[in-house]
């Protein structure tokens, strides 16, 4: 009896196998029309300065609206589009919008500091990337100086040649730079070494055990040291807790991001919440002119 519920486990593992996989092709094979059908969506969580409780930033994070599997986390179609050449097209049109969005705000008097934006590290080695960037800063009129660019610190920027070349030129766009997800990678350190990075969003796991672990606390309070005295500045991500939140106050982390301080929202929530300028005052910098 006990071989027979074996058995059944088993079969019961290889259909919920297939139907993982059957999903997985599905996803994949869908993913182009999403791009064509317009059914990406971005959502926008506020990023937050710890001591006075101002949004000083936001972070664009995509969602697709599928036609019949419901809204989908980016974690169920990024990697797959990661692997396809996808992410390009699909990395462009999130840049686009989030740009386009973010004048918008911008152009309505609302205050939100810098509006990030993921980046795959395929996206980053395509040699039309730079152009791209320029292309849409122009054609949105979004101020680099506004733009974030996040990469993940596991996405290993080794490997890529052409890619520190590149970072300096966002850089020198005046465009900010984070490493996303730091401090659960490999080889973090290298990239802040010769890297124009300005910015270190430390990975919610690092938050784990800090409310009874000294030495827990006493990582992070080490990552805040280093990242002062690179002139970095410090996100960290996922806070959730009131607990949580003190701690972070105790040992000085200058900007959080979590559920706590607000979720991903879509664009007509997020709006009417930021802060806005008073009339006088609403002047945004001026559309930049396409460049050459
Ligand atoms: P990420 O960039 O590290 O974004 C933070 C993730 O943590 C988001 O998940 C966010 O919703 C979630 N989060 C925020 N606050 C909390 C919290 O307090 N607790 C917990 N448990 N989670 C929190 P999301 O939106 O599912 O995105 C997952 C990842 O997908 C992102 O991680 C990012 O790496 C990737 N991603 C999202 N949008 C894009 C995109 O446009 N392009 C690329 N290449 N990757 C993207
Ligand atoms: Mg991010
Ligand atoms: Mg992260
Ligand atoms: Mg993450």
């Amino acid at each position: 009896e006990a071989k027979g519920a074996g058995k059944n486990n088993f079969q019961f593992f290889i259909g919920q196998m297939n139907t993982d996989t059957n999903e997985q092709l599905q996803i994949e094979s869908d993913l182009r029309q999403a791009l064509e059908r317009d059914e990406l969506v971005l959502h926008y969580q506020p990023k937050v300065d710890l001591g006075d409780g101002t949004v000083v930033g936001l972070e664009a994070l995509v969602r697709w609206q599928h036609p019949t599997l419901g809204l989908l986390a980016p974690g169920r179609f990024i990697p797959i589009a990661e692997e396809t050449a996808l992410i390009i097209p699909l990395g462009q049109a999130v840049l686009r919008e989030a740009c386009r969005q973010g004048r918008e705000w911008l152009d309505a008097g609302y205050v939100f500091g810098t509006m990030a934006v993921n980046l795959s590290l395929r996206q980053m080695r395509w040699e039309g990337f730079l152009h791209d960037v320029d292309t849409i800063l122009a054609e949105t009129g979004f101020p680099a100086e506004f733009l974030q660019l996040e990469l993940i610190e596991s996405q290993a920027i080794d490997g890529c040649e052409q890619c520190e070349g590149v970072l300096h030129a966002l850089a020198a766009r005046g465009i900010s730079l984070a490493i996303d997800d730091f401090g659960v990678g490999y080889s973090s350190f290298v990239y802040l070494k010769s890297l124009p990075f300005d910015t270190l969003k430390i990975d919610r796991s690092l938050l784990a055990g800090t409310a009874h672990s000294r030495r827990d606390v006493a990582v992070l309070r080490a990552i805040l040291a280093m990242a002062d005295a690179l002139d970095m500045t410090v996100v960290m991500e996922g806070v959730e807790t009131e607990d949580e939140a003190a701690m972070l106050r105790t040992i000085g982390c200058p900007q959080v991001q979590g559920w706590l301080f607000g979720r991903a929202q879509p664009a007509h929530e997020v709006g009417p919440r930021l802060a806005r300028l008073p009339d006088v005052a609403c002047a945004p910098p001026a559309v930049r002119a396409p460049q050459p």
